[in-house]
């Protein structure tokens, strides 16, 4: 059987340390963080991601601030919102809630938010950054999966790491993380030919694609890791009784409640090959609200020292 890889209990080390770090802060006399969260509409999802950002916030420490702009909200008004942002020296980090509604042109206003305060890591600036090997601030998902494989012991120097999912959110900065890490990376896609076959090949799968249980047990290498930064809630019984095959709790929650949350992988398919597995829910999930908690102590501390 595989290791779980309990990202919870990861995030709640994160968490800790953002916690000590603004609460021992050497001017005590500073204000703390402040991270500006901008929910667009009412999307449901959206709704749930934003409360549990604004719940890490008050477990350590950083002050939220949310801004609730209606669905209809213009594009220009969007875009006055995030450069007041920009200019309010109290706030640190700006974070816009994705998806936008479809009329609104979601890189136009991302690409908006000042590189400094940019806690999501998906401006231009610090994704060449991060193309560069420099400091700078980096997409949460990836990063926040790199700190949990580290803290894990994985020998990534080497390492052939499939990456599934070419996003500018997930995928392609992990692969240059761990790239970064020298591990020789493979980036697949929906046009990549023998995904079993490739991702057979991986000591490391990493699997950001959004299509519950694609992955199969038998697409994974012996004793390989396995990252899962899927999240998709199933409803269709047909398709559970297909991907969880191997899995009657997850089978019969769907079966009770009609609706079950599931990664990319077939997590019981997957423990019974792999060295090591993240769960879903608990794994990733956690750790992407982890790492922006540590993106805002990282603008508000460059802030301090104006770098
Ligand atoms: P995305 O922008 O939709 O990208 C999905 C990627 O998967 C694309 O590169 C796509 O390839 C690839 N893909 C789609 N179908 C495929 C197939 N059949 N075979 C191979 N590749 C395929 O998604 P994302 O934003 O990266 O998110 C991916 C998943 O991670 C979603 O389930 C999302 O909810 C989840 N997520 C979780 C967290 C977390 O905190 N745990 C954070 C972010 C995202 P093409 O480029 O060729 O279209």
């Amino acid at each position: 059987m595989a290791q779980v890889l309990d990202g919870k209990a990861h995030a709640d080390r994160m968490l800790a340390e953002v916690q000590s770090r603004v609460a021992g802060r050497p001017d005590p006399a500073r204000r703390p963080p402040c991270l500006a969260v901008v929910l667009v509409g009412e999307d449901p999802a959206s709704q749930v991601y934003v409360r549990g950002k604004v719940k890490a916030c008050a477990l350590t420490g950083i002050r939220s601030l949310e801004h609730r702009p209606a669905a209809t909200v213009a594009q220009e008004e969007l875009e006055a919102l995030i450069l007041r942002l920009n200019d309010d020296p109290e706030v640190d980090g700006i974070l816009v809630q994705l998806p936008l509604p479809a009329h609104l042109d979601a890189k136009r206003a991302l690409h908006l938010v000042s590189p400094a305060k940019d806690v999501d890591g998906f401006h231009p600036m610090n994704q060449g950054l991060l193309l560069e090997g420099l400091p700078g601030l980096r997409p949460c998902t990836p990063s926040a999966c790199m700190r949990m494989l580290a803290h894990h012991g994985a020998a990534l120097k080497g390492m052939h790491a499939v990456v599934l999912g070419r996003s500018e959110i997930v995928g392609k900065p992990m692969a240059l993380m761990l790239l970064e890490q020298h591990a020789t990376v493979t980036i697949a896609h929906s046009r990549t030919r023998d995904l079993p076959g490739l991702c057979r090949q991986a000591d490391l799968l990493v699997a950001a694609v959004g299509r519950p249980g694609m992955v199969e047990g038998s697409w994974i290498q012996p004793g390989a890791i396995v990252v899962d930064v899927g999240i998709n809630r199933v409803t269709d019984l047909e398709l559970g009784r297909r991907i969880f095959a191997a899995d009657p709790g997850k089978l019969a929650t769907l079966e009770a409640k009609g609706a079950v949350l599931c990664g990319d992988v077939r997590f019981a398919e997957a423990m019974a090959v792999a060295g090591a597995v993240t769960p879903v829910p608990g794994g990733v999930g956690p750790l992407t609200i982890a790492g922006l908690m540590i993106n805002t102590l990282q603008a508000w501390e460059a802030a301090a020292t104006g770098r």
